[in-house]
């Protein structure tokens, strides 16, 4: 049975926009406007996560009822849900944008499941809110599939993220131009049903901060630490000093994740960065395939490359910058703020050493062993080679004397692979004198490796393909991709072929490596 117990603590603690509504406005002392989500014509399940269904307590037969697609397309409330859809600024490729908003996410309401655990749920697509702007509240299928997909993969690999529930294709079609170039078209419109503790962004402090207000800035803090900190003990400035630490500290984990398993996120305007340091908001993020720092996915980026692959860290930085710049008015000194993004620094080199570590399949990292990694990350970059397939490779080697044979699938280029055959098999005896200084038994160190190099990771030209095929009417082949995807670490025999690099076709396509933000 489709049923789910609410606790909805945003709604009923934050002060809301007296306008109901719509229309498109600036919303000055609220947190949230209250509004419906637009009814679409024929809501059809595409996908699901059975993970994410059982952690809320829906078992296969009450996703697959009728009422299911028609709630989690909007058409259709739950007792207890509170629609809403909330109030946030940014700072977008460098520059403060003012009110942006949930232009088409809307809030279902939190729910509280049997293990007392909060889950709020959010759609993506379903229609305009007071925070549209001049665009259609609507989401198309093809970056749908990418946002529910990703969700998932992500969660797999052990990386922080918001969570999808569900896809459901709404049966209408939307209009964009994808590479906004005067050529609109027609593509089918789907809604993601988006899950997290919090959906609360750096973004959501920034604005009232911007305005002056500092009592609902105040209000947001004190919300935030009660319903998603609540281990933080303590009060006033001391608390908001933890806070903002722990801020810190969980942004930098989550970066070391993401350089870990090669993810692109793309647009990391402080709108979307989470405040529980989770991945949120997958636009046109991407896969590293050949090793390259300078890489982005984003064609909208593509000038400026802010985001690129290899900028994470330092943008991350940058944004909790804006971010304790917004708090300020919060501390009667700037010192705890200034700790908390040493904290951020101190918490990032601790991953980064963990990252080498457990890439490396060490048992601990020296300083040497940094050097050794930014060695092969350069020799990886230079030669054009595969990052995933590499470090799989290297987690299989056993004893004996290693060739580039077992490295032969991650070159993409015969030439280069021949040209740095020498340079690669001297670090490989470097990387084998250091193993034996490290003293672990062969198969310990790679248990350990294969636990953090990906078999399987969501290449973009992956997820494209499932796109393709559920443009056509075919949605299997999402439920395969993400059937794969659910065991990223382990060799799936029979399953090889989505372990393979980017095969050349897809180099240069729309959705494999450009991408841009129309959505
Ligand atoms: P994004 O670049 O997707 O993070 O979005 C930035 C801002 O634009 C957010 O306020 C979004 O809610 C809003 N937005 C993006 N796409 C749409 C859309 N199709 N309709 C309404 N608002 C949108
Ligand atoms: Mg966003």
């Amino acid at each position: 049975m489709l049923r789910l117990d609410f606790d909805n603590a945003f709604v009923r603690e934050l002060p809301a926009d007296p306008e109901q509504g719509p229309g498109v406005r600036q919303v000055q002392g609220a947190l949230y406007s209250r509004v419906q989500p637009t009814p679409v014509a024929a809501p059809r399940l595409l996908a699901y996560s059975a993970e994410m269904a059982a952690r809320l307590g829906l078992d296969e037969a009450a996703v697959r009822s009728p009422e299911f697609a028609q709630v989690f397309a909007g058409n259709a409330l739950l007792p207890g849900m509170q629609p809403f859809a909330s109030n946030y600024g940014g700072h977008q490729f460098g520059h403060w944008a003012g009110q942006l908003g949930d232009g088409r996410a809307i809030g279902l309401g939190e729910v509280i499941n049997a293990a007392g655990e909060r889950w709020e749920l959010q759609l993506k697509g379903a229609g305009p809110t007071p925070y549209s702007r001049t665009a259609d509240g609507r989401a198309v299928l093809r970056s749908s599939v990418r946002e529910f997909l990703c969700s998932e993969a992500m969660h797999h690999l052990g990386v922080p993220t918001t969570r999808a529930l569900s896809l459901i294709g709404t049966g209408e079609d939307v209009v964009r131009d994808m590479f906004y170039d005067g050529h609109p078209k027609a593509e089918p419109g789907a809604v993601v049903c988006r899950v997290a503790p919090s959906f609360l962004r750096f973004g959501h402090f920034e604005l009232p901060a911007s305005r002056g207000d500092i009592e609902l800035l105040r209000q947001l803090v004190d919300f935030c630490i009660r319903r998603d900190y609540p281990q933080l003990a303590g009060s006033g400035e001391a608390l908001h000093a933890a806070w903002f630490a722990q801020v810190c500290e969980r942004t930098a984990v989550t970066m070391a994740h993401w350089m870990r398993v090669g993810f692109v996120h793309g647009v990391m305007n402080t709108d979307n960065l989470s405040i529980l340091g989770l991945t949120i908001d997958y636009g046109p993020y991407g896969w590293v395939d050949n090793y390259d720092p300078d890489w982005t996915p984003n064609t909208t980026d593509a000038g400026g490359r802010r985001y690129r692959y290899g900028a994470q860290p330092q943008v991350a930085y940058w944004n909790l910058s804006r971010l304790a710049g917004a708090l300020s008015p919060l501390f009667a000194d700037v010192a705890p703020l200034q700790d908390g993004l040493r904290r951020y620094v101190e918490a990032w080199n601790a991953a980064e050493r963990d990252t080498v570590a457990r890439k490396l399949g060490l048992r601990e990292c020296r300083d040497e062993d940094l050097a050794l990694m930014d060695d092969l990350r350069g020799l990886l970059h230079r030669a054009e080679v595969d990052m995933t397939l590499w470090f799989r490779a290297l987690s299989d080697l056993d004893d004996a004397a290693p060739d580039l044979q077992a490295f032969a699938e991650a070159f993409y280029d015969e030439h280069k692979r021949a040209a740095s055959e020498p340079e690669f098999l001297a670090w490989l005896s470097r990387y084998r004198a250091r193993l034996a200084a490290d003293a672990a038994p062969t198969a310990e160190r790679q248990a350990r490796m294969r636990a953090a190099n990906p078999r399987y990771v969501l290449r973009n030209y992956l997820a494209q393909q499932a796109i393709d095929r559920a443009e056509q009417g075919d949605a299997a082949g999402i439920t395969d991709l993400l059937e794969v995807m659910r065991r990223p670490y382990e060799d799936q025999p029979g399953r090889e072929a989505y372990a393979q690099r980017r095969p050349d076709w897809a180099r240069d396509r729309a959705g494999c490596s450009m991408l841009s933000c129309s959505s």
